[in-house]
């Protein structure tokens, strides 16, 4: 399909996800930023939470000032209080929560012989507790609701493990667990919760590594590419709007990456 109908076919959706709250954590830029963006293009009201209030504000503001809908708010989802702060914020505000993407992640890389308990710790806690906390504090709001929509953000890592990246990929290998228990549970209540694993996708969290490692990685990417945070947002657009069979899943979005 050419860029031009594909913005097209994305004008005529603009409804879908009217009058819908979605709550998307670390969202002030990256992957998480085009997702809110997304779902706000959808029609859909888009909660800009991040742990700086700077990019939440940026973020929201980029959002609203394309005539779309967004809302920022200072949330830190390591922080139980910050988190019931924010849902609590959002509730009194919009009185429901629609869709929720569990996106906030962090990297401390090193060999594992080398993996200091500490950086083990702070990206467990970052990118798979925080999603036990923020997922407690919203989905009793969603099974009351009888409706619900959950995309947590994997990764290929957390399927196939990686050099230098234990914390990491234990993480994500442990959200996708996390995923199908609460697909599982949820579903009587109308709640699907369903994960994205991306493979390489160009953000601050990639930019970081050395230019010789990425060349490495484009080798074996048949699609020839880096994946953009737009290729991303385009499953969990699916996840919260076609996809009301789908529940459990995990869909790679790596360019090929891994198959
Ligand atoms: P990014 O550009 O670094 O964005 C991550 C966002 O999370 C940032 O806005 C960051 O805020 C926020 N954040 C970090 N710690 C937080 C906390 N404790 N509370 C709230 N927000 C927090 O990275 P990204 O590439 O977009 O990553 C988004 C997600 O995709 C992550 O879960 C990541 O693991 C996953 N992922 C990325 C790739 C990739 O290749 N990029 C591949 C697979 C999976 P600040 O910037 O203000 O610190």
């Amino acid at each position: 399909m050419s860029t031009q109908t594909l913005t097209e076919a994305k004008m005529t959706h603009h409804d879908l996800l009217k009058d819908q709250v979605a709550i998307v954590t670390g969202s002030g830029r990256g992957i998480g930023l085009a997702i809110a963006k997304r779902l706000a293009n959808a029609g859909a009201t888009a909660i800009i939470t991040d742990i700086t209030e700077e990019f939440a504000s940026s973020g929201a503001k980029e959002i609203t000032d394309s005539g779309l809908k967004a809302f920022p708010t200072v949330c830190n989802v390591t922080d139980v209080s910050s988190i019931e702060k924010m849902t609590e914020e959002v509730m009194n505000k919009y009185g429901k929560v629609d869709i929720l993407v569990n996106n906030a992640g962090i990297t401390k890389d090193t060999l594992f012989m080398r993996m200091k308990l500490e950086d083990w710790s702070a990206v467990i806690e970052t990118n798979l507790t925080s999603v036990f906390k923020v997922t407690q504090s919203v989905i009793k709001n969603m099974s009351k609701a009888n409706y619900g929509r959950i995309v947590n953000i994997a990764s290929v890592i957390g399927m196939h493990g990686n050099f230098g990246q234990a914390n990491y990929a234990a993480s994500k290998a442990g959200v996708i667990a996390l995923t199908k228990t609460l697909a599982k549970e949820y579903a009587s209540k109308n709640v699907t919760c369903n994960a994205i694993a991306p493979g390489f996708i160009d953000t601050a969290m990639t930019q970081k590594l050395k230019p010789e490692m990425k060349e490495q990685y484009l080798k074996f990417i048949p699609l020839g590419r880096f994946g953009q945070p737009e290729d991303v947002a385009e499953a969990a657009f699916y996840f919260c709007t076609g996809g009301s069979y789908i529940t459990g899943q995990v869909i790679v979005v790596d360019g090929g990456m891994f198959m």
